[in-house]
């Protein structure tokens, strides 16, 4: 692993990997690799599923020992093409025992490098493909020993930790060697997430599980890797309630919040403005601005006009690292003092009419929000002009305390990780300051940095001596530096791609007021905040009336918002708006959507209006009463687990599939009344067409060179792998029962071209999955009748009709 740069301190050691020694037999590598194994005498094809639990563990040591020799040793071996005796890999652990060491690997990747370019085409061909063979099937025999045949979602633990670890890192490399020397054709492997001890690692470093899991999603093994050793977290947030998909903590306690000084022992003064002189330039359409006086003990107050040219910073700050104040618009000397050299030092400025060095202005809210109940209407014009702030600036300081240690020289993978990881990048707040920033730079121990003037730096250095190093670091780079990125993306949208992407940009984000959120959404996609500031913050509903003045105002989303509610696994604490028409949509958008990420697979925008949400989406019509569906409920029960309840059902005419609409009774209740029992008739609506999947259509689904290349090798191999042809995959979709108004259209009320519309409200969230009787032992049509008596029911499968593919619903 030490071939990994090390952050600077504080930081964490490698991660020591054993050289695995098995005394009475050595496994030493020699090739062919193919034959490795068995010359061994293991046979791979029993490693797959093994029960790690009965795996006896007097075996595991000589497992440990030959997957070594045999992933580690001799794949170095096969992809550098000479051979890599164990002594020069190996070093001496502080306490004696000899572990690996990779220190010299981009030393031996030049090598090969030159080794191939002095070969001709045809030669270098044969050692891609060859390569190429060799990671897919490292990748591929780790995966099997790694998978454990109870349970599919866990992971065998048969091999150490560390040997886990330092196969996924090898592998990580070896493919950006091979994709930095054959660049032309490059190749890419799924992220391979098999060592546990990562996660372990950053939990141990105050890491919040949400977070682990967006770094996940963000970065291969190496950029975690780089992140755990990043050292612990300083700041003392701990995160005991927080899950993958949400952070509950870091959220201000209004009762508790104190505003800190820049060093603990400090009790310097409190410089204050007065509250009426910042509320009067508000109520003149302008916008206050500050600067320390020239004796850095008094704040003097500047207004900038719309017309006037500016020149000011617009500070970002976590509220939790103390630079907020509840009380009064002030914060102690030392912090103003530190705020104000800091803004000075961005960029030297002299008054048009003296030569003098004097103070910049800037824009904190802790100073340029009106605080205090007498002035409510002037805090809401100064969040009203936050757009204009942030546009005006001509740059925004994030001030960060978990950035305060760290200097400016170090490596900019390692200031991007650090960067990336504060908690700057966790709160919805700050995120819609950095949307709206022109330019945003963070302040460092010794300086600031811009993390886009760092990604030109890594990807235009010219004089290095290796590029593999150098595509490693880029690699490294580009994964720590995922919410940046993703930030910056979102900025360069277009409002109609910002509504799209808003469901993937607010993810990971925690804000502790939800009546905030309306404010950062509306400003993050360029809505004017009127109708959301006109309703009072202290309005006991106010989070609720505000989503709907905000739903009233965007009014086109995504037309897969309808289903994104469900997506969520902590469906309790942020359940749908309640308000009649507005039952579609979710109370907050700050939520982990598990959906593939909308910004690259988007849905078209539909419109909503107080009546609803209106779209056409693939739906079942069972055509019959609500009694006569809930006679179809079967619950299927089983040891330990939540009751299952299911509704199965065929289409006319399509005898060889069946469909499957379930849910767990014990999480979704069936919203459904006697008023809609009786007025109402049920419906089926699919987020996906799962009805025009068919077996037949699947097989045609074209494969990934990838996969096709490695086929014939499996075959041969008498390894029967996921790339089984003969299987209909069955086709799964997130469903939604509606209670439908009217059998008939009766939307007179709104006709949109020719097309009738129908109103209907979601009773529950449901699941459909569209099945094919296997044919391999008796003919779909008898077991039609076998599921026609189901026992469960004790009724006969029901059909079900379909909707017209454009019918169009109202949904609300
Ligand atoms: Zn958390
Ligand atoms: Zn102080």
């Amino acid at each position: 692993m030490d071939h990994i740069p090390l952050p600077q301190a504080p930081n964490s050691d490698h991660l020591e990997v054993p050289l695995y020694e098995y005394d009475p037999y050595p496994y030493i590598y020699s090739g062919p690799w193919v034959s490795y194994p068995e010359r061994c005498g293991w046979d791979y094809s029993e490693f797959y599923g093994m029960h790690a639990e009965t795996f006896p563990n007097s075996v595991r040591g000589l497992l440990a020992a030959f997957v070594q020799s045999w992933l580690f040793f001799g794949v170095l071996d096969e992809f550098l093409g000479v051979p890599c005796p164990v002594p020069d890999w190996t070093a001496v652990s502080k306490d004696g025992r000899p572990i690996i060491t990779t220190a010299h690997l981009f030393a031996k990747l030049e090598e090969w490098h030159h080794g191939i370019a002095s070969r001709d085409e045809a030669e270098q061909i044969e050692v891609r493909n060859r390569i190429d063979h060799l990671l897919d099937r490292m990748r591929y025999f780790h995966h099997m020993l790694m998978t454990s045949l109870t349970d599919f979602n866990t992971y065998s633990n048969l091999l150490p930790e560390p040997l886990n670890l330092s196969l996924d890192v090898l592998h990580a490399t070896l493919v950006i060697a091979r994709n930095a020397v054959f660049a032309q054709a490059t190749l890419s492997f799924p992220h391979y997430h098999h060592a546990d001890v990562i996660k372990h690692t950053l939990l141990q470093n105050g890491w919040c599980p949400s977070d682990i899991f967006r770094v996940y999603q963000d970065a291969t093994v190496l950029g975690r890797y780089y992140v755990s050793r990043l050292g612990p977290l300083n700041n003392i947030t701990s995160h005991p309630q927080c899950t993958e998909d949400a952070c509950r903590s870091c959220q201000i306690d209004r009762q508790a919040y104190q505003t800190k000084h820049v060093s603990a022992g400090c009790d310097c003064d409190m410089i204050c403005v007065s509250t009426d002189a910042v509320a009067e330039i508000l109520r003149e359409g302008s916008i206050p601005t500050i600067r320390l006086n020239n004796g850095m003990n008094a704040i003097e107050l500047e207004q900038v006009g719309s017309c006037s040219p500016t020149n000011f910073t617009a500070i970002s700050h976590v509220w939790s690292d103390g630079l907020g104040n509840l009380h009064s618009n002030g914060l102690p000397t030392c912090q103003l003092k530190r705020i104000q050299k800091q803004v000075n030092d961005l960029q030297p400025f002299r008054q048009p009419d003296s030569s003098a060095l004097t103070n910049r202005n800037f824009w904190i809210d802790t100073i340029c929000v009106p605080t205090g109940s007498d002035f409510e209407a002037e805090r809401s014009l100064a969040i009203a002009k936050m757009v204009k702030v942030y546009r005006l600036a001509k740059d925004v300081l994030i001030l960060s305390s978990e950035l305060h240690e760290i200097d400016s020289c170090r490596g900019p993978w390692e200031l991007s990780a650090r960067i990336n990881r504060t908690a700057w990048f966790r709160r919805l707040w700050t995120l819609h300051e950095g949307i709206l920033s022109k330019r945003s730079i963070f302040q460092l121990r010794d300086g600031a940095v811009e993390l886009s003037s760092l990604a030109v730096e890594v990807e235009t250095d010219p004089d290095s001596d290796s590029n593999i190093y150098q595509a490693f670091l880029r690699a490294i780079f580009r994964e720590t530096c995922m919410p940046f990125t993703k930030m910056e993306a979102f900025k360069s949208m277009t409002s109609h791609d910002r509504i799209q992407a808003i469901w993937s940009a607010v993810q990971w984000r925690t804000t502790s007021y939800l009546d905030d959120e309306t404010i950062c959404l509306a400003n993050m996609l360029d809505l004017d905040l009127s109708t959301i500031l006109a309703i009072s913050r202290h309005d006991p509903e106010a989070c609720e009336k505000r989503m709907k003045a905000f739903i009233l105002l965007q009014r086109y989303f995504p037309r897969d918002s309808v289903f994104e509610s469900s997506h969520r696994l902590d469906l309790s604490s942020v359940p749908n708006l309640t308000a009649q028409g507005f039952r579609w949509a979710p109370k907050s958008f700050v939520f982990r959507s598990t959906s593939i990420d909308p910004a690259t697979t988007p849905t078209p925008l539909v419109e909503a209006d107080s009546a609803g949400l209106h779209l056409s989406l693939p739906s079942f019509n069972p055509a019959c009463s609500w009694a006569e569906v809930m006679e179809h409920i079967a619950i299927s029960k089983s040891e330990g687990i939540a009751d299952a309840a299911s509704i199965k059902f065929m289409l006319p005419l399509d005898w060889d599939y069946y469909y499957d609409i379930s849910w767990l009774p014990e999480d979704t209740k069936w919203e459904i009344n006697d008023t809609l029992l009786g007025s109402t008739i049920p419906a089926v609506a699919l987020r996906d067409d799962i009805i025009s999947v068919t077996k037949e259509g699947q097989d045609r689904v074209p494969r990934r060179p990838s996969q096709r290349m490695f086929e014939l090798d499996s075959q041969r191999e008498g390894i029967s792998n996921s790339y089984d042809l003969d299987r209909f995959d069955g086709a799964s979709s997130e469903a939604l029962l509606l209670a439908v108004s009217a059998r008939h259209a009766m939307t007179q009320e709104r006709i949109n071209g020719a097309e009738p519309e129908y109103r209907a409200s979601i009773v529950a969230r449901v699941h459909v999955r569209k099945r094919m009787f296997s044919t391999y032992r008796r003919p779909a049509s008898d077991q039609v009748k076998i599921l026609s008596t189901d026992a469960d029911t004790g009724r006969p499968i029901p059909i079900f009709g379909v909707w017209p593919a454009q019918t169009r619903w109202c949904i609300g």
